[in-house]
């Protein structure tokens, strides 16, 4: 009987599989041109004081517009594109690119950039970041690179020196989804960050979720004596907004201040002489 179900259940996965197989195999192939098709493109999202409500920071998002099929959102192409070992070359572009475009900015805020834990094994990864700061003319206390926990960032010895080189030269770390990796506070002591952003899970729930709330305010009392900025991920809501800045939360992100928005739409916003009180993003006009 379970012999019989299983081998129905093989004839009938068969074809999903072969299918699956074949799709992948054409998305790969469709990354590899990306590149030099000029699929890639960067959107802009501010990262808010929530004392001043300025704009302080803004983060760089990948976009892949894939040619007959629309846009496919990171989280599904990054980790393909690593696996191919291909996240280096992509990600020196995001970075070559961002760098630029912030160099042309109306105002000296900080650009943050998404960075890979595999991109700090390269050799010679701390030299590409310096090379594209010096061909973007962008100040090294501009860039701010945003990193996620993973077992790698917490053992690997090469990533530990490039954290520090990059940091001794002037440049920002930030140490991404907080919360989310299976190290935060091991992280917190091995490497020099200068901000931790509390992932947007636990953003979400502080109105219903007395833990979550726990977690954040706990979270930015440590941020706070270790001297380090807070960021929080995913505000999408006053509520959120007023209660993260009574919390003593440094910095906000998330829909409720603007959507990620394109390079021109952000330069346009930033030219923009704004009333320190109320947050005026495009976003944040058409949500209400
Ligand atoms: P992340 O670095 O945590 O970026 C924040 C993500 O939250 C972005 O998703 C952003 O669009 C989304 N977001 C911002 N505010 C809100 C909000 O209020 N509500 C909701 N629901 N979402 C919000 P996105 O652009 O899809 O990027 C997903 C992840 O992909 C990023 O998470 C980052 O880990 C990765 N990623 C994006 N660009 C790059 C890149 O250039 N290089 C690398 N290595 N990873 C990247
Ligand atoms: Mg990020
Ligand atoms: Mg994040
Ligand atoms: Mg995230």
């Amino acid at each position: 009987e379970a012999k019989n179900a299983g081998r129905r259940t093989h004839r009938f996965f068969a074809p999903a599989m072969e299918a699956a197989v074949q799709s992948r195999r054409s998305l790969k192939q469709d990354l590899r041109n990306a590149v030099d098709a000029g699929e890639f493109s960067l959107v802009y999202q501010p990262i808010i004081a929530l004392e001043t409500n300025e704009p302080v920071a803004v983060e760089a998002l990948l976009r892949w517009w894939r040619a007959g099929r629309g846009e496919i959102p990171p989280s599904v192409f990054i980790p393909i594109v690593e696996e191919m070992g291909l996240i280096g070359t992509l990600g020196e572009w995001v970075l070559r690119e961002a760098c630029a475009t912030a160099a042309g900015w109306p105002r000296a805020i900080t650009l943050g950039v998404n960075l890979s834990p595999l991109q700090f094994r390269k050799h010679g990864f701390v030299l590409d970041v310096v090379n594209a700061l010096r061909h973007a003319g962008l100040p090294a206390n501009r860039l701010d690179l945003e990193v996620t926990e993973s077992a790698l960032l917490a053992r690997d010895v090469a990533t530990r020196v490039a954290l520090h080189e990059l940091h001794d030269l002037g440049i920002r770390l930030s140490l991404d989804d907080f919360g989310t990796g299976y190290s935060s506070l091991q992280s917190l002591r091995s490497f020099p960050f200068d901000k931790i952003k509390i992932d947007m899970s636990f953003v979400r729930d502080i109105s219903m979720d007395a833990d979550s709330a726990a977690i954040i305010r706990a979270v930015i009392r440590l941020a706070r004596d270790l001297g380090m900025k807070t960021a929080a991920e995913g505000v999408e809501t006053r509520a959120q907004r007023d209660w993260l800045a009574r919390q003593g939360c440094t910095e906000g992100q998330g829909y409720w201040f603007s959507k990620p928005i394109s390079a021109a739409e952000l330069h346009t916003l930033l030219a923009q002489p704004r009333r320190a009180d109320e947050p005026i993003y495009p976003t944040q006009a058409l949500m209400q």
